[in-house]
């Protein structure tokens, strides 16, 4: 059986005591086993990524950005495969993967304005004949631990940023499904980079804890749930790392009744269901303003929601496919359990659907649930599947204060044709991306993406202007060549 295997200093390696199964979900068969990177291998990687540094550093950005013009064509190229590998280990339509791959592809193109980005500002004459400057410098080995439910655009939110900014690069991806992101990080190298400038490291936590705790590593990127985004953040910070950690969420949506009732349906459809509701900013509550607005969404969405189809991920025609694992499977089918045993009304029940040919694959439908109320643990979770909720309140203060009430503050999204209303929606709601009438605000590559929150462990957001903060840090410069033979006196005041 196919070994996924770890790319450490340009070369491909399968070398590991342990491995783990990788599953095909929509069939529910075990596809390849996924090497299991040892201390030593990890170890390996970071004196490979150090060793890279100082001639990457040195190395003019404008050529660094060549090689990821080169590595977006290669992406291009190649986009039919990767979609392909995306939807054998994650489940993904392939409709569903090209939108993910053109997600980082668009960080990809961001990263090759790197000699624009990385210009620093400086100042004439901030004294008498004395000019001052800042400038942004790499901080040397940088590390990336991602989730599954992204393979290809989540890694890609990381490293051409960190890389091109002067940083050698780690990635250790999700065991789950780390084919694509093998392979695009192949395709990287491929590129044109040096060899140990992109490491990667396949593994669990016994990998982590070395990128966590080695000194040589001296920024860590991660994305994931968010009680592991916490003991990321922690551990790095303990061992005096910088460090961003983006965890999990709950986005609610709040209908109101003035909204585009058919419209507001169709986004929710999408961003409730699409990929199965694995998408950290898949909207999973939508919080209705009134008994009228909230009977004629039900309605609305139960209709909608007739002909969706869930199956394999190898045919198009089908609107989202099987969630990760049989475990996930279950949990989600549990919190639907909970969620009518606390008294919910299932309008559309998603558990345990029909999908012929593919009897073991890890299927739930699209689920529909009505009568939610804040204390259910189905409302406190983040589920992570094909599963809306629907919360009724009576105002739209009502509905604020529970989005600002919950622990996540990922995204957030209101449908309303009144203008008054979002204005004071987007302004005072404690949340870090937010939409109006748009149900999935996934800022573009050229803003920055994160949560509030517990849904975001650290001060700078991913990708984006923020990037370019992370992955370097400011030195600033003062300098004055006196005149020839100006002699200066000896001054003990500060100075001014
Ligand atoms: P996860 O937290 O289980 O795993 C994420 C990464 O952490 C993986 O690489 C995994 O190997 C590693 N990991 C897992 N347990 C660990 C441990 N005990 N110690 C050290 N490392 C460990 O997350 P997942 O299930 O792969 O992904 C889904 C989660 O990611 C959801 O909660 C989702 O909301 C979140 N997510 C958040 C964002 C965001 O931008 N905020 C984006 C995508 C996914």
């Amino acid at each position: 059986m196919t070994v996924v295997g770890h790319l450490i200093n340009g070369e491909m390696r399968t070398d590991a005591a342990r491995t783990q199964a990788i599953f095909n979900p929509s069939t529910g068969e075990e596809s390849k086993q996924v090497a299991l990177a040892s201390v030593a291998t990890v170890e390996e990687a970071i004196a490979a990524a150090e060793q890279a540094f100082p001639a990457w550093r040195n190395t003019p950005p404008a050529k660094r950005a060549q090689v990821m013009f080169r590595f977006k064509t290669l992406l291009e190229e190649n986009s039919a495969k990767i979609c392909e590998m995306i939807g054998e280990e994650h489940g993904k339509i392939s409709h569903d993967a090209a939108g993910e791959l053109q997600r980082g592809i668009e960080n990809v193109e961001y990263a090759c304005g790197a000699p624009e980005l990385l210009k620093g500002e400086h100042s004439r004459n901030v004294g008498p004949g004395i000019d001052s400057w800042s400038e942004f410098q790499p901080l040397g080995v940088v590390a990336g631990i991602t989730p599954f439910n992204f393979p290809a655009m989540v890694p890609l939110w990381m490293y051409p940023m960190a890389i091109v900014c002067g940083n050698t690069f780690i990635l250790k991806p999700s065991e789950r499904d780390p084919s694509s992101t093998l392979f695009i990080a192949q395709l990287l190298q491929e590129a044109g980079l040096p060899k140990g400038v992109i490491n990667v490291v396949n593994g669990d936590k016994e990998a982590v804890d070395v990128l966590l705790t080695d000194s040589r590593v001296k920024a860590v990127s991660f994305v994931g749930s968010t009680p592991i985004a916490e003991y990321i953040y922690s551990t790095a910070n303990a061992n005096g790392k910088r460090c961003q950690a983006l965890g999990g969420a709950k986005n609610h949506a709040i209908v109101m009744q003035d909204a585009d009732m058919d419209n507001a349906v169709n986004q929710l459809l999408g961003a409730a269901f699409g990929s199965s509701g694995e998408r950290c900013m898949a909207l999973s509550v939508a919080v209705a303003v009134g008994d009228e607005a909230a009977d004629t969404l039900v309605a609305k969405m139960k209709a909608a929601m007739a002909p969706l189809k869930v199956g394999a991920f190898s045919n198009s025609d089908n609107d989202f496919g099987p969630v990760i694992t049989r475990a996930h499977q279950l949990k989600v089918n549990g919190f639907i359990d909970s969620a009518e045993a606390d008294g919910a009304t299932i309008v559309v029940d998603g558990r345990n659907p029909v999908v012929e040919g593919y009897d073991d694959g890890f299927f739930v439908g699209a689920t529909l649930i009505d009568g939610v109320t804040p204390t259910m643990e189905s409302y406190q979770a983040e589920i992570f599947g094909p599963v809306l909720q629907i919360v009724r309140v009576n105002t739209m203060e009502e509905a604020m204060k529970l989005i600002n009430d919950h622990e996540y503050g990922n995204g957030t999204c209101i449908f309303t044709r009144d203008g008054e209303a979002a204005r004071y929606f987007s302004d005072n709601i404690q949340v870090g991306m937010v939409g109006i009438n748009v149900p999935l605000p996934v800022p573009v590559a050229y803003h920055s993406f994160g949560g509030w929150k517990r849904s975001l462990f650290g001060d700078l957001h991913a990708y984006g202007p923020d990037a370019v903060r992370f992955y370097t840090k400011r030195k600033t410069i003062t300098q004055r060549w006196p005149s020839s033979g100006v002699r200066e006196g000896v001054s003990f005041a500060f100075p001014s």
